[in-house]
């Protein structure tokens, strides 16, 4: 399908080919989901709201509940003010939300729609104590990490109440756009550390709620307005990894005056690490052996299998936070990653991927890494130069057919595998499992390609 990508590179400004990102909205639409009780509306036409449902909807295999300004034509030409206040009056009526949270799209940005005098000017038809709160989302900008963080910072900067000075005795946790498994698995290292927090957003017992008898609209899950409402009384904010996250935690810092912390997605044991002593230097709670004792384990079984990285070479794509730490942790394997590419743009991204391999002593002009990339580009590297393993999202299948190399998945979209939203990459859990997926690549690969007499029983 992809075999005729052509070897030679040349270079490209006003084309795109497969991008490695998605639209805006998507991020602000998943970020919003993470609220308890929210319905997250898109301003704009029909059509966005149902690529961006349905995409998500395909990644978590759940239904993805959103709502639409609907623009006809009318709405293109003299805005959308009075299509977003039907909305609104109709969405509260029949779907009675705790609170709408909306975010604009190319369209809407286009004509130029200012979203805080439409909402302010819609006040009378807000039922009492019910919220509304916008972001500002143009798709012709940025990524879908950038409307996560669009969303993420409105909803603090909009919602957000008090001084900073740790009265309520919890950290703020912005996970970034991961998954329910990771949201739940970081939940679960804090209440083992017996660390009271507030996560925003937390998607976990929404978009990865049981199958029961009944239907809910508003699954149980998601952060309560409250807690969101009282993080500026949070003695700090950590934010995991700065593209989705740290914005988020500034806003905050600088309305409430909660001091913030960006580092790594804890993607890997050192990631991981660096996290839980994050928490431990904020909070002065140890880290329990129940802990440590994960921690031992995934360290034996680097040291038990490190004959099946060692050497390897390994091209990595999709969101920036993920593929910096999924670089900082395929190196503690002793593997060599060769191409990290990412469409998000920001210029921190090849700072950051520097810095993670000046850390391991790895000479940075062996690799090649870029943001603002394509797949088409991250193709024509690995046809210049085969690696042995890929590890990206689904679009990566297209790659790894017509050059015949294994792919993990990780990331956003996964759409052609199940199960992948419930279980963790972060933690020391997650390192577990990316151990277990990637050496499970590499060895199938080892199987299919050994000849009778080299098929070993014992790898
Ligand atoms: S028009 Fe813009 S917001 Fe709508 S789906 Fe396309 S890129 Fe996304």
């Amino acid at each position: 399908m992809l075999d005729f990508t052509p070897k030679e590179i040349k270079e490209r400004k006003a084309l795109v080919i497969n991008p490695a990102k998605t639209c805006q909205p998507i991020g602000a639409m998943y970020a919003a989901l993470g609220i308890n009780g929210c319905m997250p509306h898109s301003h704009g036409s029909q059509g966005c709201c149902s690529f961006h449902r349905m995409h998500l909807t395909r990644h978590f295999r759940d239904p993805i509940v959103a709502t639409t300004s609907s623009f006809t034509e009318g709405a293109s030409v003299f805005g959308g003010g009075s299509n977003l206040k039907t909305s609104l009056k109709n969405i509260f009526a029949i779907y009675d939300p705790k609170i709408v949270a909306v975010h604009t799209t190319c369209l809407s940005e286009t004509i130029g729609d200012d979203l805080t005098t439409i909402i302010s000017e819609a006040a009378p038809i807000i039922p009492e104590g019910k919220l509304v709160i916008s972001t500002s989302t143009p798709s012709y900008v940025g990524s879908h990490i950038t409307g996560f963080s669009n969303m993420v910072k409105s909803t603090l900067q909009l919602l957000a109440e008090g001084e900073g000075k740790g009265a309520n005795g919890k950290i703020n946790i912005i996970p970034g756009f991961v998954n329910p498994g990771d949201m739940t698995e970081i939940k679960e290292l804090l209440e083992k550390m017996d660390v009271p927090f507030t996560m925003l957003p937390d998607t976990s017992g929404v978009v990865d709620s049981p199958m029961t008898s009944k239907y809910e609209m508003y699954p149980e899950g998601g952060t309560k307005i409250e807690d969101i409402q009282d993080a500026g009384n949070s003695k700090a904010t950590i934010a995991l990894g700065t593209f989705a996250s740290e914005a988020g935690s500034i806003a905050l810092e600088t309305k409430c005056g909660v001091p913030s912390t960006a580092i790594k997605m804890p993607v890997g044991v050192k990631a991981t690490d660096e996290f839980l002593m994050e928490v431990s230097k904020i909070t002065g709670k140890p880290v329990p052996w129940e802990i440590e004792k994960v921690r031992g384990q995934v360290v034996d079984i680097m040291v038990d299998t490190h004959h099946h990285f060692h050497g390897k070479k390994v091209g990595i794509f999709g969101d920036p936070d993920q593929v910096i730490a999924m670089t900082e942790f395929v190196l503690s394997l002793g593997m060599v990653p060769k191409f990290m590419l990412t469409g998000t743009p920001g210029k921190a991204f090849d700072k950051q991927i520097e810095k993670v391999l000046d850390d391991a002593g790895v000479n940075k002009e062996d690799s090649k890494y870029m943001s603002k990339g394509d797949l088409f580009l991250f193709h024509q590297w690995i046809k210049n130069e085969p690696v042995d393993l890929i590890i990206g999202n689904t679009y990566g299948k297209y790659i790894a057919r017509a050059e015949d190399t294994p792919l993990v998945r990780f990331g956003f979209p996964v759409l052609d595998r199940s199960v992948h939203t419930y279980l963790p990459t972060v933690g020391y859990k997650g390192a577990m499992r990316l151990i277990e997926k990637i050496s499970d690549a590499l060895l199938e690969r080892a199987d299919r390609d050994a000849e009778d007499k080299d098929l070993e029983l014992v790898m």
